[in-house]
């Protein structure tokens, strides 16, 4: 039960999950005898989704009412070493007297702050604060590091600006052709295959690159299945074909970019035949994908986590937006390069402070001048302001070292991490963790204080939705009487480490501090207001003074780089950083299934949702099947370096038969991230959770 509603009938408001961040409304459920259940109604006037939603975000009200959701904080009591009731005042004093007490002994880096992708762009912003005025911690990173980091770095070196999509999304549905890169949207964000739909309606073409055939990749017109890891390779193959048959666009390279020669010469080192050798795809589909991709007018690449999260993942993007650039297809309407963010606020969550490197309106920590802007709005001394930290992998590994304390806010990496039972050990070594979360999750369940807060519905607060999109949601419900919002426990914590002012809990009041602090950043938002967005259903960054009305499209004069030219990246394939070999001779890949998101925490306590996809599960080519012995259902063992998961077979030809597939939703022996490998890209420093190498062994059945 989670209080009641607001006088509003219906109120607008967006979806919890995913970074399409579908517009919904929310009204009391009708015939529940229970003013505080609410149910979802359509909003088709919000132009991303019209009214469309999938099952996740058709359910989400029920984690509000749920009988699991936290109300009160928890606190771990040393004589019996179990988390147990307590007040707010005694929650809050543990851990404000935890994390001062760890930087009087250790220093101020000992205290670690891992945030979420998933979190507003208020509490984003007030927790990248929190971390570098009230702590004074360099120790900062968040979970969206492992979602979208390398297609940011890719972004930046090309365009001098990250925005996953520089197009709004409806661009999609008007182009000639959409080459989609390791993204299963039909699953992962359903209301999004319109657009596909719509494209082909209109004659447009849809290449899909995935190493399986999935529900995205029925629907297109070529689907090619290259091996796990190879994407670049794939990228450069297609740019050697665009030159070799003249495809090349050299009146827009002149006029728009720089680099050009280098970047061919890498591409024109790989060979097509050499291409189908380390892909697996036949030259004649490269050939035949080459030539839809440049016979249409207009066109664009999307990728998503299956070419980004590898340890070349930020080189693998720079191939797909050199082949963008070489036939022109960047900075022009309807066409170029966009990344499919992923989690609910991946886009606002690396614009306002939480990453280790940067500080709110997308500015560099290192920048003098970015240092003196924001230290201005926040009324410290810029040379108080700790430098970079490390990235959110490093950040864990180094838990219990000399990391000694940590505050999580949004994140869940016992099952999010790669590698995450070495990681849990870390968790488990720290001196001291404090939660704020909604359920208990397998992390919350580790930690020394639990601080319960409010959900989605029950708070206010802003997104920034793949497009660059800001986006309001309102409070619909009243959220009951023992949690607080994140805002609020930032404010209590910072008021008892000597900040009474600085934190406010009114989020309104935080969005016009975020956007002081963003004036003048890549990332402005000074004139979006809440007004604003409500009355335009959203606003597009940069959007540098209130009167100007937002940028849906970026690029169309000039890039972002100093000399508005668009910069080539040279870049040549390399193998992932772990092949199979005779002892672990598979490939694993890992993703998401339809009806879970994430790491599980909110969506497996929605029944309906875990009837849909009750647990995990191991995708292998029937070839395989029959090599182990193994029928549909058989429990499977899946081994890597690093650890084991077992879950059941699920046959199927979708998949190529040097590849075996888990959806990485659960904990327990299920755990897919139990196995993926953390090697990092040296520049976005995301870890390889796309591609590594297994075994798999059947088991009896029990
Ligand atoms: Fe829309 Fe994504 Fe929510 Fe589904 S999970 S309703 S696609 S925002």
């Amino acid at each position: 039960v989670t209080g009641a509603m607001t006088p509003d009938p219906a109120v607008n408001t967006h979806c919890p999950y995913c970074s399409l961040q579908c517009g919904m409304a929310l009204r009391p459920a009708p015939g529940e005898g229970r003013a505080e259940v609410v149910e979802v109604v359509e909003r088709t006037a919000f132009p991303v989704n019209r009214g469309a939603l999938c099952g996740k975000g058709r359910t989400a009200p029920a984690v509000l009412s749920s009988q699991v959701r936290l109300t009160e904080p928890l606190v771990r009591r040393p004589d019996t070493g179990r988390l147990e009731p307590a007040t707010w005042e005694e929650a809050l004093d543990r851990v404000a007297e935890a994390l001062t007490g760890t930087a009087q002994a250790h220093g101020q880096d000992a205290v670690g702050v891992f945030g979420g992708g998933g979190l507003t762009n208020e509490k984003a912003y007030a927790l990248g604060k929190f971390a570098r005025v009230v702590l004074g911690t360099s120790q900062i990173d968040y979970n969206g590091r492992f979602c979208m980091s390398s297609a940011a770095a890719a972004h930046n070196k090309a365009f001098g600006l990250d925005r996953g999509l520089p197009f709004p999304l409806a661009d999609v549905a008007r182009t000639g052709c959409v080459i989609l890169v390791g993204s299963n949207l039909a699953e992962t964000m359903p209301p999004a295959l319109r657009y596909l739909t719509e494209l082909k309606e209109s004659g447009g073409k849809l290449i899909v690159i995935d190493p399986r055939r999935t529900r995205t990749a029925e629907q297109a017109d070529l689907h090619l299945a290259p091996r796990p890891g190879t994407d670049l390779a794939l990228a450069l193959g297609l740019l050697h074909l665009v030159v070799a048959e003249g495809r090349v666009d050299e009146e827009f390279i002149a006029r728009r970019t720089n680099g050009w020669p280098e970047a061919r010469a890498a591409a024109m080192a790989h060979w097509p035949e050499m291409v189908e050798r380390i892909t697996g795809v036949p030259v004649p589909e490269l050939r035949e994908a080459m030539r839809m991709f440049c016979d249409a007018e207009t066109s664009m690449v999307l990728t998503a986590r299956g070419p980004e999260q590898q340890s070349k993942g930020t080189d693998t993007v720079g191939a797909w937006i050199n082949l963008c650039l070489a036939t022109g297809r960047a900075g022009r309407p309807l066409s170029g390069y966009g990344c499919l963010t992923g989690q609910g606020n991946g886009q606002g969550g690396r614009e306002h402070g939480q990453k280790a490197d940067q500080l709110p309106g997308y500015r560099k920590l290192d920048d003098p001048a970015a240092r003196a802007h924001v230290a201005g709005v926040w009324g410290v001394d810029p040379d108080t302001l700790p430098g970079p930290g490390r990235s959110a992998y490093e950040l864990l590994d180094a838990l219990g070292g000399d990391v000694r304390a940590l505050l999580l806010m949004g994140s869940n990496p016992v099952v999010s991490a790669p590698r995450a039972a070495h990681i849990e050990a870390r968790l488990r070594s720290l001196d001291f963790m404090a939660v704020a979360d909604v359920v208990l999750s397998e992390t919350a369940a580790l930690a020394d204080v639990v601080l319960p807060v409010t959900q989605w519905a029950e708070e206010t607060g802003t997104t920034t939705n793949l497009e660059g999109r800001v986006i309001l949601r309102r409070t619909a419900v009243t959220p009951p009487p023992g949690v607080r919002s994140d805002l609020e426990v930032l404010h209590g914590l910072a008021a008892r480490l000597g900040w009474e002012k600085g934190f406010p809990t009114d989020p309104e009041e935080v969005f016009d501090e975020l956007r002081r602090a963003s004036a003048g950043g890549a990332a402005d938002y000074s004139g979006i207001t809440y007004r604003r967005i409500t009355e335009e259903d959203g606003v597009f960054w940069p959007c540098p003074e209130e009167p100007h009305p937002g940028t849906p499209r970026l690029f169309l004069d000039r890039f972002a780089t100093d000399d508005g030219r668009a910069r080539f990246v040279p870049v040549s394939h390399r193998p992932a950083a772990e092949e199979p070999d005779a002892e672990y001779p598979l490939f694993l890949t890992t993703g998401r299934v339809l009806s879970q998101y994430q790491s599980g925490a909110q969506t497996r306590r929605v029944e309906e949702l875990n009837r849909a996809a009750p647990g995990p599960f191991v995708q292998l080519h029937p070839q395989l099947a029959e090599r182990l012995g193994a029928a549909e259902g058989d429990p499977l063992a899946v081994v890597s370096r690093r650890g084991r998961a077992v879950a059941p077979a699920r046959i199927s030809r979708d998949i190529r038969p040097d590849t075996v597939f888990m959806p990485f939703h659960w904990a327990g022996e299920g755990r897919a991230n139990a196995l993926t490998n953390p090697a990092l890209d040296p520049v976005s420093r995301m870890p390889e959770f796309k591609v590594c190498a297994v075994r798999v062994e059947r088991m009896e059945r029990a």
